[in-house]
């Protein structure tokens, strides 16, 4: 039987994208594998942006480096490319990781750097919402089980 595809933050499957050249210690990794295709991506990566790069946050619209870059053409070109993968893959429900102003879900940083939250999506959270899909975060993710019926499936 063909497992349902499911978009993910690369971070959270192993590759090490994120900022610092890390990537996320995500509990529910194994499980997730087990009963999915993933597809990962990373829309900073895929919109040209190095590892390691600056942190960035969402400040109004903008996003920007802590060093007052502007990045946004950046971030937008990623998550329009990564919107793409999930396209052509037939992907329409995607497993995303928390608080990065790319891949954040209703959570982002306010843009100060002072580590302060707010409601908010990032860039490609916000593209993806757009285009339909059922997005979960790892706060989330129990009811991808739940919600997407896979049959015999259970975490480990
Ligand atoms: Fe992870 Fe998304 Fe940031 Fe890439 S852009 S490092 S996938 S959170």
């Amino acid at each position: 039987m063909n497992r349902p595809s499911l978009l993910v933050s690369a971070c959270l499957f192993g590759n090490t994208c994120r900022y610092n050249e890390s990537c996320v210690a995500f509990k529910d990794s194994l499980w997730i594998e087990k009963q999915y295709t993933l597809i990962k991506v990373c829309p900073e990566q895929l919109g040209g942006l190095p590892t390691p790069r600056n942190p960035a946050e969402i400040l109004t619209s903008r996003v920007v480096d802590a060093q007052g870059n502007d990045l946004t053409e950046a971030f937008v070109l990623g998550a329009e490319r990564a919107l793409a993968v999930a396209r052509a893959s037939g992907c329409t429900t995607a497993l995303l990781m928390d608080r990065s102003p790319s891949c954040g879900y209703h959570q982002i940083y306010d843009g100060t750097f002072s580590g302060t939250l707010i409601e908010g999506s990032g860039i490609f959270a916000q593209l993806l919402k757009k285009n339909g899909f059922t997005i979960y975060t790892p706060t989330t993710v129990t009811a991808l089980l739940s919600d997407m019926h896979v049959p015999g499936s259970e975490p480990l």
